[in-house]
């Protein structure tokens, strides 16, 4: 219940507006956006690199409604591709982007030539390329368009959500030779009808997924803060009998630290995913929704003003 109401005023710009001008919500954006500008961008994912992590980053930028914007999201990358590449941090960090914030939503060929650009980008510099995964009415657009990038850039990686009743099949599909698949719970609030509701149902779901991605022949980009799905990712990929770098841990910058490091130290390839833009409100409400107890500390400091 908390959950959906926190994501319908993700999308809500009264309330938008007043979470920016409300003082508690900097101390939350700090504690999971890395700031706003690319040098801020780059000097998080040197911190991260220098303890053993590596990075993808997304530039904020989700409500595009025009050709400009998008083009503007995309020479964001331009230019982190570039600083990435001068601080010499693209051997650990790629990037990862948002289709609609590249203009999928009144463009679609403008929205896959503006991730191409950024692939070409990518591989000029030595990195790759995430697209991220947003509401179950652009799966397939998202997907058709990571299966284009491959043909260019085979190692341009999608994401599957396991709240969706379709994932294990795409999972199997997209577990191919030289595959990278993120796999997460899923972060929108979802019909019945295409989405399981129940947490054990989703998880559930998380690990049939996980077979499917260990017993392919891709790289599985295992994302959650989950303990248990966690260890049972440990225990499939032994199953499975895959070597540590063959597969990826990814977690949210801010979100358990300790854990990150501490797979990292167990010889695991951890992955932080860093959030960096101005358009952070989006962002900032999904990762409250997910955490009740972020919440109130978030309402405390609203009802104060
Ligand atoms: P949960 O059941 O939410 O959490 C498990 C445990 O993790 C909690 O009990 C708690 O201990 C800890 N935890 C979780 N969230 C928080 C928090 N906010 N604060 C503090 N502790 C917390 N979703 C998409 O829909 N599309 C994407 O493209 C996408 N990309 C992602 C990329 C990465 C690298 C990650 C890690 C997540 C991504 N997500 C994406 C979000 C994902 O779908 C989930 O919403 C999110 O990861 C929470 O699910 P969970 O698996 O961590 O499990």
């Amino acid at each position: 219940m908390l959950r959906s109401v926190i994501l319908a005023a993700s999308r809500n710009k009264w309330v938008e507006r007043r979470v920016e001008t409300t003082p508690i919500s900097r101390g939350l954006v700090k504690r999971f956006v890395a700031g706003t500008t690319t040098a801020d961008a780059v000097a998080a994912t040197r911190a991260l690199v220098d303890d053993g992590l590596l990075v993808t980053l997304d530039y904020l930028g989700e409500d595009t409604f025009n050709t400009a914007q998008a083009e503007h999201t995309r020479d964001e990358y331009f230019k982190l591709l570039t600083a990435l590449n001068a601080d010499g941090l693209t051997h650990a960090a790629e990037v990862s982007v948002k289709l609609t914030a590249l203009g999928l939503l009144f463009d679609p060929e403008g929205a896959y030539l503006n991730a191409k650009a950024i692939c070409d980008a990518a591989a000029e510099v030595g990195t790759t390329v995430t697209v991220d995964m947003e509401d179950h009415t652009v799966t397939d657009a998202t997907l058709d368009i990571v299966n284009r990038l491959r043909e260019d850039h085979p190692w341009a990686g999608a994401v599957l959500q396991a709240y969706l009743r379709r994932t294990e099949g795409d999972c199997k599909e997209f577990a191919g030779p030289g595959s990278r698949v993120r796999l997460c719970k899923g972060a929108y609030k979802e019909p019945e009808s295409v989405a399981y509701q129940a947490r054990l149902d989703v998880d559930r779901s998380y690990v049939r997924c996980i077979n499917a991605l260990m017993n392919g022949q891709g790289t599985p980009m295992l994302a959650t803060h989950d303990p248990r799905l966690i260890e049972i990712a440990k225990d499939r990929a032994k199953w499975f009998d895959r070597d540590k770098d063959s597969f990826e841990f990814q977690m949210l910058y801010g979100i358990r630290p300790a854990e990150q490091k501490k797979l990292a130290a167990e010889g695991h390839k951890v992955r932080v995913y860093i959030p960096y833009g101005d358009e952070w409100y989006g962002y900032l409400m999904r990762r409250l929704a997910e955490r009740p107890a972020n919440m109130a500390f978030f309402l405390r400091g609203v009802a104060s003003k």
